[in-house]
Protein backbone atom coordinates (compact mmCIF):
# COMPACT_ATOMS: atom_id res chain seq x y z
CA UNK A 1 0.00 0.00 0.00
CA UNK A 2 1.38 3.48 -0.59
CA UNK A 3 2.67 5.23 2.26
CA UNK A 4 -0.70 5.99 4.60
CA UNK A 5 -2.88 6.67 1.22
CA UNK A 6 -0.99 9.92 0.90
CA UNK A 7 -1.11 12.09 -2.22
CA UNK A 8 0.45 10.54 -5.37
CA UNK A 9 2.23 13.37 -6.87
CA UNK A 10 2.03 14.05 -10.58
CA UNK A 11 6.03 13.15 -10.78
CA UNK A 12 5.27 9.90 -9.70
CA UNK A 13 1.85 9.09 -11.41
CA UNK A 14 3.96 9.81 -14.44
CA UNK A 15 6.63 7.49 -14.38
CA UNK A 16 6.21 3.99 -14.13
CA UNK A 17 9.22 3.92 -12.33
CA UNK A 18 8.86 6.41 -9.78
CA UNK A 19 5.25 4.73 -9.05
CA UNK A 20 6.68 1.87 -8.38
CA UNK A 21 9.69 2.54 -6.10
CA UNK A 22 6.71 5.03 -3.88
CA UNK A 23 4.47 1.53 -3.19
CA UNK A 24 7.19 -1.12 -3.37
CA UNK A 25 10.48 0.62 -2.39
CA UNK A 26 12.24 -2.72 -1.87
CA UNK A 27 11.84 -3.67 -5.12
CA UNK A 28 15.02 -3.43 -7.16
CA UNK A 29 15.32 -0.40 -9.90
CA UNK A 30 18.59 -1.24 -11.44
CA UNK A 31 20.50 0.88 -14.02
CA UNK A 32 19.59 -0.71 -17.06
CA UNK A 33 15.45 -0.87 -16.11
CA UNK A 34 15.88 3.23 -15.38
CA UNK A 35 17.69 3.53 -18.86
CA UNK A 36 15.12 1.13 -20.68
CA UNK A 37 11.71 3.98 -19.08
CA UNK A 38 13.63 6.84 -20.49
CA UNK A 39 14.07 5.38 -23.85
CA UNK A 40 10.42 5.32 -23.67
CA UNK A 41 10.55 8.75 -23.06
CA UNK A 42 12.86 9.61 -25.35
CA UNK A 43 11.65 7.14 -28.45
CA UNK A 44 9.71 4.24 -27.78
CA UNK A 45 6.56 5.99 -27.21
CA UNK A 46 6.61 7.85 -30.68
CA UNK A 47 7.07 4.90 -32.51
CA UNK A 48 4.14 3.34 -30.51
CA UNK A 49 1.47 5.93 -31.35
CA UNK A 50 2.95 5.88 -35.30
CA UNK A 51 2.37 1.65 -34.53
CA UNK A 52 -0.87 2.64 -33.28
CA UNK A 53 -1.89 4.61 -36.22
CA UNK A 54 -0.56 2.82 -38.85
CA UNK A 55 -3.32 -0.15 -38.30
CA UNK A 56 -3.39 -3.75 -38.36
CA UNK A 57 0.13 -5.99 -39.30
CA UNK A 58 -0.03 -7.20 -42.77
CA UNK A 59 0.21 -10.71 -43.72
CA UNK A 60 2.88 -11.53 -47.31
CA UNK A 61 1.91 -15.05 -47.45
CA UNK A 62 3.60 -15.65 -51.08
CA UNK A 63 6.99 -14.61 -52.47
CA UNK A 64 7.47 -12.98 -55.98
CA UNK A 65 8.11 -16.11 -57.22
CA UNK A 66 5.03 -17.86 -55.53
CA UNK A 67 6.87 -19.43 -52.31
CA UNK A 68 5.10 -19.43 -49.25
CA UNK A 69 6.73 -17.27 -46.56
CA UNK A 70 4.12 -16.15 -44.28
CA UNK A 71 5.90 -13.13 -43.38
CA UNK A 72 4.40 -10.22 -40.70
CA UNK A 73 4.65 -6.87 -42.26
CA UNK A 74 5.16 -3.83 -39.79
CA UNK A 75 7.24 -0.46 -40.26
CA UNK A 76 10.65 -1.15 -39.44
CA UNK A 77 10.23 1.09 -36.42
CA UNK A 78 8.11 -1.39 -35.14
CA UNK A 79 11.20 -4.13 -34.97
CA UNK A 80 13.41 -1.92 -33.35
CA UNK A 81 10.82 -0.80 -30.33
CA UNK A 82 10.34 -4.70 -30.10
CA UNK A 83 13.76 -5.90 -30.37
CA UNK A 84 14.85 -3.27 -27.84
CA UNK A 85 13.02 -4.69 -24.74
CA UNK A 86 14.61 -8.23 -25.81
CA UNK A 87 17.85 -6.18 -26.01
CA UNK A 88 17.53 -4.13 -22.70
CA UNK A 89 17.38 -7.75 -20.99
CA UNK A 90 13.50 -8.13 -20.26
CA UNK A 91 14.27 -11.89 -20.46
CA UNK A 92 17.96 -12.67 -20.97
CA UNK A 93 17.70 -11.17 -17.21
CA UNK A 94 15.50 -13.70 -15.97
CA UNK A 95 18.10 -16.31 -16.46
CA UNK A 96 21.19 -14.27 -15.65
CA UNK A 97 19.63 -13.46 -12.46
CA UNK A 98 17.71 -16.73 -11.80
CA UNK A 99 14.57 -14.96 -11.05
CA UNK A 100 11.59 -13.52 -12.94
CA UNK A 101 11.47 -9.87 -11.32
CA UNK A 102 13.30 -8.56 -14.62
CA UNK A 103 10.66 -9.96 -17.35
CA UNK A 104 7.67 -8.45 -14.55
CA UNK A 105 9.67 -5.05 -14.07
CA UNK A 106 10.34 -4.93 -17.92
CA UNK A 107 6.66 -6.06 -18.61
CA UNK A 108 5.77 -3.38 -16.05
CA UNK A 109 7.78 -0.49 -17.88
CA UNK A 110 6.22 -1.37 -21.41
CA UNK A 111 2.45 -1.70 -20.35
CA UNK A 112 2.96 1.75 -18.99
CA UNK A 113 3.51 3.11 -22.52
CA UNK A 114 2.15 0.32 -24.44
CA UNK A 115 0.85 -2.58 -23.27
CA UNK A 116 0.24 -4.47 -26.46
CA UNK A 117 3.58 -5.13 -27.04
CA UNK A 118 3.90 -6.67 -23.09
CA UNK A 119 2.60 -9.03 -25.14
CA UNK A 120 5.47 -10.60 -27.07
CA UNK A 121 7.60 -10.39 -23.62
CA UNK A 122 5.01 -12.13 -22.20
CA UNK A 123 4.16 -15.62 -24.63
CA UNK A 124 8.54 -15.64 -25.31
CA UNK A 125 8.71 -15.81 -21.55
CA UNK A 126 6.05 -18.14 -21.01
CA UNK A 127 7.83 -20.10 -24.16
CA UNK A 128 11.75 -20.23 -22.60
CA UNK A 129 10.24 -21.22 -18.99
CA UNK A 130 8.85 -24.54 -20.00
CA UNK A 131 11.69 -25.38 -22.16
CA UNK A 132 14.12 -24.47 -20.00
CA UNK A 133 12.32 -26.57 -16.87
CA UNK A 134 10.43 -29.61 -18.85
CA UNK A 135 12.90 -30.09 -22.29
CA UNK A 136 15.43 -32.55 -22.61
CA UNK A 137 19.00 -31.23 -22.81
CA UNK A 138 19.29 -31.47 -26.66
CA UNK A 139 15.97 -29.62 -27.18
CA UNK A 140 17.56 -26.91 -24.92
CA UNK A 141 20.76 -26.83 -26.50
CA UNK A 142 19.01 -26.78 -29.46
CA UNK A 143 16.40 -23.83 -28.77
CA UNK A 144 17.23 -21.59 -25.94
CA UNK A 145 20.52 -19.58 -27.04
CA UNK A 146 18.71 -18.05 -29.78
CA UNK A 147 15.62 -16.70 -27.44
CA UNK A 148 18.16 -15.42 -24.90
CA UNK A 149 20.43 -13.79 -27.79
CA UNK A 150 21.35 -9.76 -26.89
CA UNK A 151 21.05 -8.65 -30.60
CA UNK A 152 18.68 -8.16 -33.43
CA UNK A 153 18.59 -11.94 -34.11
CA UNK A 154 16.94 -12.52 -31.30
CA UNK A 155 14.02 -15.41 -31.38
CA UNK A 156 10.64 -15.00 -30.25
CA UNK A 157 7.88 -17.33 -28.37
CA UNK A 158 4.27 -18.10 -28.20
CA UNK A 159 2.05 -20.26 -26.39
CA UNK A 160 -0.97 -21.89 -28.48
CA UNK A 161 -3.44 -23.49 -27.08
CA UNK A 162 -6.88 -22.58 -27.77
CA UNK A 163 -8.85 -23.52 -30.56
CA UNK A 164 -12.07 -22.32 -32.40
CA UNK A 165 -14.37 -24.25 -30.16
CA UNK A 166 -13.50 -22.32 -27.11
CA UNK A 167 -10.53 -21.74 -25.08
CA UNK A 168 -11.96 -21.86 -21.15
CA UNK A 169 -13.00 -25.59 -21.33
CA UNK A 170 -9.58 -26.65 -22.96
CA UNK A 171 -9.78 -30.66 -22.64
CA UNK A 172 -13.07 -30.29 -25.07
CA UNK A 173 -12.10 -28.05 -27.49
CA UNK A 174 -8.50 -28.68 -28.17
CA UNK A 175 -8.74 -31.34 -31.67
CA UNK A 176 -4.73 -30.61 -32.82
CA UNK A 177 -3.78 -34.38 -33.42
CA UNK A 178 -0.24 -35.52 -32.44
CA UNK A 179 1.21 -38.37 -33.74
CA UNK A 180 4.77 -39.95 -32.67
CA UNK A 181 7.41 -39.38 -35.91
CA UNK A 182 10.66 -41.49 -33.91
CA UNK A 183 12.02 -38.63 -31.94
CA UNK A 184 9.76 -36.27 -32.53
CA UNK A 185 5.79 -36.29 -33.44
CA UNK A 186 4.13 -34.24 -35.99
CA UNK A 187 0.83 -31.96 -34.90
CA UNK A 188 -2.05 -31.26 -37.26
CA UNK A 189 -4.71 -28.81 -36.34
CA UNK A 190 -5.80 -24.95 -36.28
CA UNK A 191 -5.37 -22.30 -33.65
CA UNK A 192 -7.80 -19.77 -34.02
CA UNK A 193 -6.48 -16.88 -31.63
CA UNK A 194 -2.62 -17.34 -31.92
CA UNK A 195 -0.86 -14.21 -30.54
CA UNK A 196 3.19 -13.33 -31.47
CA UNK A 197 2.36 -15.29 -35.10
CA UNK A 198 5.61 -16.14 -37.31
CA UNK A 199 7.19 -16.20 -34.01
CA UNK A 200 9.92 -18.67 -34.24
CA UNK A 201 8.87 -21.22 -31.96
CA UNK A 202 5.79 -21.79 -29.95
CA UNK A 203 4.72 -23.72 -27.47
CA UNK A 204 1.49 -25.81 -28.50
CA UNK A 205 -1.75 -27.56 -26.81
CA UNK A 206 -2.03 -31.15 -28.96
CA UNK A 207 -3.45 -34.19 -27.99
CA UNK A 208 -1.90 -37.22 -28.79
CA UNK A 209 -3.62 -39.60 -31.45
CA UNK A 210 -6.18 -42.03 -28.64
CA UNK A 211 -5.66 -39.77 -25.93
CA UNK A 212 -8.73 -39.19 -23.65
CA UNK A 213 -10.43 -36.31 -24.88
CA UNK A 214 -10.52 -34.37 -21.37
CA UNK A 215 -7.87 -31.83 -20.10
CA UNK A 216 -5.41 -34.93 -19.23
CA UNK A 217 -5.44 -35.77 -22.13
CA UNK A 218 -3.69 -33.29 -23.72
CA UNK A 219 0.53 -32.64 -24.37
CA UNK A 220 2.36 -29.60 -24.50
CA UNK A 221 4.80 -29.74 -27.62
CA UNK A 222 7.62 -27.12 -28.84
CA UNK A 223 6.81 -26.12 -32.40
CA UNK A 224 9.32 -23.91 -34.50
CA UNK A 225 8.79 -21.82 -37.33
CA UNK A 226 10.96 -23.68 -39.45
CA UNK A 227 10.84 -27.43 -40.29
CA UNK A 228 14.51 -29.04 -40.09
CA UNK A 229 14.82 -28.35 -44.26
CA UNK A 230 14.00 -24.85 -43.85
CA UNK A 231 10.79 -24.77 -44.52
CA UNK A 232 7.77 -23.26 -42.73
CA UNK A 233 6.64 -25.86 -40.30
CA UNK A 234 3.61 -24.09 -39.41
CA UNK A 235 1.30 -21.55 -41.73
CA UNK A 236 -0.64 -18.44 -41.00
CA UNK A 237 -3.87 -18.12 -42.62
CA UNK A 238 -4.88 -14.48 -41.43
CA UNK A 239 -4.04 -11.89 -39.56
CA UNK A 240 -6.78 -10.84 -37.35
CA UNK A 241 -8.28 -7.29 -37.62
CA UNK A 242 -8.27 -6.53 -34.36
CA UNK A 243 -10.02 -3.17 -32.73
CA UNK A 244 -7.44 -3.54 -29.83
CA UNK A 245 -4.05 -3.29 -29.56
CA UNK A 246 -1.70 -3.27 -32.77
CA UNK A 247 1.52 -4.38 -31.54
CA UNK A 248 1.32 -7.76 -31.46
CA UNK A 249 0.08 -9.51 -34.13
CA UNK A 250 -2.94 -12.11 -33.55
CA UNK A 251 -3.47 -14.73 -36.27
CA UNK A 252 -4.93 -18.02 -37.21
CA UNK A 253 -1.91 -20.43 -37.61
CA UNK A 254 -2.42 -23.76 -39.47
CA UNK A 255 -0.52 -26.97 -38.44
CA UNK A 256 0.53 -29.51 -40.92
CA UNK A 257 2.27 -32.12 -39.94
CA UNK A 258 4.75 -29.60 -38.51
CA UNK A 259 7.24 -31.11 -36.12
CA UNK A 260 7.16 -31.07 -32.90
CA UNK A 261 8.48 -31.87 -29.76
CA UNK A 262 6.64 -33.20 -26.57
CA UNK A 263 7.72 -31.15 -23.40
CA UNK A 264 7.89 -32.96 -19.92
CA UNK A 265 5.77 -35.95 -19.43
CA UNK A 266 2.80 -36.57 -21.45
CA UNK A 267 0.17 -37.36 -18.78
CA UNK A 268 1.51 -34.17 -17.06
CA UNK A 269 0.82 -31.70 -20.24
CA UNK A 270 -2.38 -30.06 -18.46
CA UNK A 271 -0.14 -29.11 -15.53
CA UNK A 272 2.27 -27.62 -18.18
CA UNK A 273 0.31 -25.88 -19.95
CA UNK A 274 -1.44 -24.27 -16.58
CA UNK A 275 2.14 -23.25 -15.99
CA UNK A 276 2.54 -21.31 -19.01
CA UNK A 277 -1.07 -19.75 -18.77
CA UNK A 278 -0.16 -18.61 -14.99
CA UNK A 279 3.09 -16.87 -16.12
CA UNK A 280 0.96 -14.86 -18.68
CA UNK A 281 -1.94 -13.96 -15.82
CA UNK A 282 0.90 -12.40 -13.78
CA UNK A 283 1.79 -10.42 -16.81
CA UNK A 284 -1.62 -9.40 -17.15
CA UNK A 285 -2.14 -8.41 -13.52
CA UNK A 286 1.67 -6.12 -13.95
CA UNK A 287 0.02 -4.91 -17.31
CA UNK A 288 -3.21 -3.94 -16.12
CA UNK A 289 -1.46 -2.08 -13.04
CA UNK A 290 0.37 -0.25 -15.72
CA UNK A 291 -2.54 0.80 -17.83
CA UNK A 292 -4.45 1.66 -14.86
CA UNK A 293 -1.43 4.32 -13.36
CA UNK A 294 -1.27 5.47 -17.33
CA UNK A 295 -4.70 6.52 -17.35
CA UNK A 296 -4.93 8.01 -13.92
CA UNK A 297 -2.37 9.89 -15.02
CA UNK A 298 -3.34 11.05 -18.24
CA UNK A 299 -6.40 12.29 -16.91
CA UNK A 300 -5.17 13.99 -13.68
CA UNK A 301 -2.46 15.56 -16.16
CA UNK A 302 -5.18 17.08 -18.28
CA UNK A 303 -7.32 17.99 -15.95
CA UNK A 304 -4.47 19.96 -14.30
CA UNK A 305 -4.36 22.12 -17.55
CA UNK A 306 -8.10 22.17 -18.40
CA UNK A 307 -9.64 25.51 -18.00
CA UNK A 308 -13.53 25.02 -16.80
CA UNK A 309 -15.46 27.41 -15.36
CA UNK A 310 -12.61 29.86 -14.32
CA UNK A 311 -9.95 27.59 -12.90
CA UNK A 312 -8.36 24.39 -13.60
CA UNK A 313 -10.57 21.28 -14.05
CA UNK A 314 -8.74 19.05 -11.14
CA UNK A 315 -9.74 22.38 -8.92
CA UNK A 316 -13.62 21.66 -9.65
CA UNK A 317 -15.13 19.83 -6.12
CA UNK A 318 -16.52 17.05 -8.28
CA UNK A 319 -13.47 16.55 -9.99
CA UNK A 320 -11.50 16.00 -6.84
CA UNK A 321 -14.08 14.05 -5.07
CA UNK A 322 -14.02 11.90 -7.93
CA UNK A 323 -9.96 11.51 -8.32
CA UNK A 324 -9.05 10.94 -5.25
CA UNK A 325 -5.03 11.06 -5.68
CA UNK A 326 -3.96 8.35 -3.72
CA UNK A 327 -5.03 4.76 -2.05
CA UNK A 328 -6.76 2.42 -4.69
CA UNK A 329 -4.09 2.41 -7.18
CA UNK A 330 -1.38 1.75 -4.55
CA UNK A 331 -3.50 -0.68 -2.48
CA UNK A 332 -4.42 -2.77 -5.78
CA UNK A 333 -0.91 -2.70 -7.24
CA UNK A 334 0.39 -4.00 -3.70
CA UNK A 335 -2.41 -6.07 -2.74
CA UNK A 336 -3.50 -8.17 -5.87
CA UNK A 337 -1.18 -7.76 -8.05
CA UNK A 338 2.80 -7.46 -6.74
CA UNK A 339 2.21 -9.69 -4.01
CA UNK A 340 1.28 -12.43 -6.52
CA UNK A 341 4.21 -11.30 -8.98
CA UNK A 342 6.75 -11.67 -5.40
CA UNK A 343 5.45 -14.77 -4.98
CA UNK A 344 5.82 -15.80 -8.14
CA UNK A 345 9.30 -14.36 -9.19
CA UNK A 346 10.77 -16.03 -5.90
CA UNK A 347 10.13 -19.53 -7.18
CA UNK A 348 10.79 -19.42 -10.92
CA UNK A 349 13.18 -22.08 -11.46
CA UNK A 350 11.92 -24.35 -9.30
CA UNK A 351 10.30 -27.60 -11.42
CA UNK A 352 6.48 -27.41 -10.20
CA UNK A 353 3.18 -27.96 -11.67
CA UNK A 354 2.28 -24.42 -10.06
CA UNK A 355 4.43 -21.45 -10.58
CA UNK A 356 5.73 -20.30 -7.01
CA UNK A 357 3.69 -22.83 -5.63
CA UNK A 358 1.12 -20.02 -5.87
CA UNK A 359 -2.16 -21.72 -6.41
CA UNK A 360 -4.11 -21.85 -9.65
CA UNK A 361 -7.30 -20.15 -8.74
CA UNK A 362 -5.30 -17.87 -6.62
CA UNK A 363 -3.30 -16.55 -9.44
CA UNK A 364 -6.24 -16.28 -11.82
CA UNK A 365 -8.35 -14.43 -9.57
CA UNK A 366 -5.85 -11.87 -9.08
CA UNK A 367 -5.13 -11.75 -12.97
CA UNK A 368 -9.02 -11.08 -13.48
CA UNK A 369 -9.27 -8.31 -10.81
CA UNK A 370 -6.27 -6.81 -12.16
CA UNK A 371 -7.71 -7.02 -15.48
CA UNK A 372 -10.82 -5.57 -14.36
CA UNK A 373 -8.93 -2.68 -12.87
CA UNK A 374 -7.29 -1.67 -15.82
CA UNK A 375 -10.54 -1.05 -17.39
CA UNK A 376 -11.78 0.44 -14.54
CA UNK A 377 -9.32 3.44 -14.41
CA UNK A 378 -9.66 3.52 -18.47
CA UNK A 379 -13.12 3.80 -18.84
CA UNK A 380 -14.03 7.40 -16.28
CA UNK A 381 -10.37 8.44 -16.53
CA UNK A 382 -10.91 8.21 -20.19
CA UNK A 383 -13.55 10.54 -19.81
CA UNK A 384 -12.37 12.78 -17.91
CA UNK A 385 -9.84 14.01 -20.71
CA UNK A 386 -13.02 15.12 -22.44
CA UNK A 387 -13.57 14.43 -26.15
CA UNK A 388 -10.95 17.04 -27.13
CA UNK A 389 -8.28 16.11 -24.64
CA UNK A 390 -8.98 12.84 -25.59
CA UNK A 391 -8.73 13.03 -29.53
CA UNK A 392 -5.81 14.76 -28.95
CA UNK A 393 -3.90 12.07 -26.95
CA UNK A 394 -5.26 8.60 -28.66
CA UNK A 395 -2.52 6.81 -27.92
CA UNK A 396 -1.98 8.44 -24.98
CA UNK A 397 -5.12 8.62 -23.28
CA UNK A 398 -6.00 4.03 -23.69
CA UNK A 399 -2.40 3.19 -24.51
CA UNK A 400 -3.92 -0.56 -24.72
CA UNK A 401 -6.89 0.01 -26.98
CA UNK A 402 -6.34 1.53 -29.84
CA UNK A 403 -7.58 5.09 -30.70
CA UNK A 404 -10.99 3.11 -32.15
CA UNK A 405 -11.54 1.64 -29.13
CA UNK A 406 -11.52 4.46 -27.16
CA UNK A 407 -13.94 6.40 -29.75
CA UNK A 408 -15.92 3.57 -29.10
CA UNK A 409 -15.48 3.44 -25.48
CA UNK A 410 -16.32 7.25 -25.44
CA UNK A 411 -19.47 7.02 -27.56
CA UNK A 412 -20.51 4.49 -25.26
CA UNK A 413 -20.42 6.71 -22.35
CA UNK A 414 -22.44 9.58 -24.21
CA UNK A 415 -19.53 11.57 -25.72
CA UNK A 416 -19.97 11.67 -29.62
CA UNK A 417 -17.55 13.65 -30.65
CA UNK A 418 -15.14 16.46 -31.13
CA UNK A 419 -18.47 18.86 -30.35
CA UNK A 420 -18.40 18.04 -26.32
CA UNK A 421 -16.14 20.09 -24.38
CA UNK A 422 -17.47 19.34 -21.15
CA UNK A 423 -15.88 16.43 -18.61
CA UNK A 424 -18.56 14.27 -18.04
C1 LIG B 1 -6.70 -10.77 -29.11
C2 LIG B 1 -6.68 -12.19 -28.63
C3 LIG B 1 -5.49 -12.88 -28.61
C4 LIG B 1 -5.46 -14.20 -28.19
N1 LIG B 1 -4.26 -14.88 -28.20
C5 LIG B 1 -4.23 -16.16 -27.81
C6 LIG B 1 -3.00 -16.89 -27.83
O1 LIG B 1 -1.94 -16.38 -28.18
N2 LIG B 1 -3.03 -18.17 -27.45
C7 LIG B 1 -4.16 -18.79 -27.04
O2 LIG B 1 -4.10 -19.97 -26.70
N3 LIG B 1 -5.34 -18.15 -27.02
C8 LIG B 1 -5.40 -16.85 -27.39
N4 LIG B 1 -6.58 -16.17 -27.34
C9 LIG B 1 -7.81 -16.87 -26.97
C10 LIG B 1 -8.10 -16.70 -25.50
O3 LIG B 1 -7.21 -17.47 -24.76
C11 LIG B 1 -9.56 -17.12 -25.30
O4 LIG B 1 -10.36 -16.06 -25.80
C12 LIG B 1 -9.85 -17.39 -23.86
O5 LIG B 1 -9.22 -18.56 -23.47
C13 LIG B 1 -11.37 -17.52 -23.61
O6 LIG B 1 -11.92 -18.44 -24.48
P1 LIG B 1 -13.16 -18.08 -25.39
O7 LIG B 1 -12.92 -16.74 -26.01
O8 LIG B 1 -13.37 -19.22 -26.31
O9 LIG B 1 -14.35 -17.93 -24.40
P2 LIG B 1 -15.25 -19.11 -23.78
O10 LIG B 1 -14.36 -20.20 -23.28
O11 LIG B 1 -16.29 -19.47 -24.77
O12 LIG B 1 -15.90 -18.35 -22.56
C14 LIG B 1 -16.90 -17.34 -22.76
C15 LIG B 1 -17.06 -16.55 -21.46
O13 LIG B 1 -17.51 -17.42 -20.42
C16 LIG B 1 -16.66 -17.31 -19.29
N5 LIG B 1 -16.56 -18.64 -18.64
C17 LIG B 1 -16.13 -19.78 -19.21
N6 LIG B 1 -16.22 -20.78 -18.33
C18 LIG B 1 -16.71 -20.26 -17.20
C19 LIG B 1 -17.04 -20.79 -15.92
N7 LIG B 1 -16.85 -22.08 -15.63
N8 LIG B 1 -17.55 -19.96 -15.00
C20 LIG B 1 -17.74 -18.66 -15.26
N9 LIG B 1 -17.44 -18.07 -16.46
C21 LIG B 1 -16.93 -18.87 -17.40
C22 LIG B 1 -15.31 -16.85 -19.84
O14 LIG B 1 -14.54 -16.16 -18.87
C23 LIG B 1 -15.75 -15.94 -20.98
O15 LIG B 1 -16.02 -14.66 -20.47
C24 LIG B 1 -6.65 -14.84 -27.75
C25 LIG B 1 -7.84 -14.13 -27.75
C26 LIG B 1 -7.87 -12.83 -28.17
C27 LIG B 1 -9.17 -12.10 -28.16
Amino acid sequence: MLPNHSPISFEILHSPLHFLQAGLSDLPQPDWLREYESWWEREGQGISAAVDRSGTPWLRMFDRFGARVDEVLYPPEYWRMLKHGYHAGVLWRVFEEDSLLPAYLGIYVTSFYDPGLSCPYTVSLATIAPLSKYGDPELQKRFLPPLLRRDESVWQGATWMTEIKGGSDLGAAVETVARPAGTHWLLTGDKYFASNAGAELAVVAARPEGAPRNVRGLGLYLVPRQRADGQLNYFIRRIKDKIATRSVPTGEIELRDSEAWLLGLREEGIYLILEVLNLSRVANSVGSVALAQRAMADALSFAKRRMVFGKPLIEQPLIRRQVPPSGPLGKVLDRRACSANREVGHGNTRRTGYVGGVPRRALAARSDDSCYLGGDFASPDSRRLGSDGAQAHTSLAIPTPSSDWLRFSLARNGIPGRTTTQPT
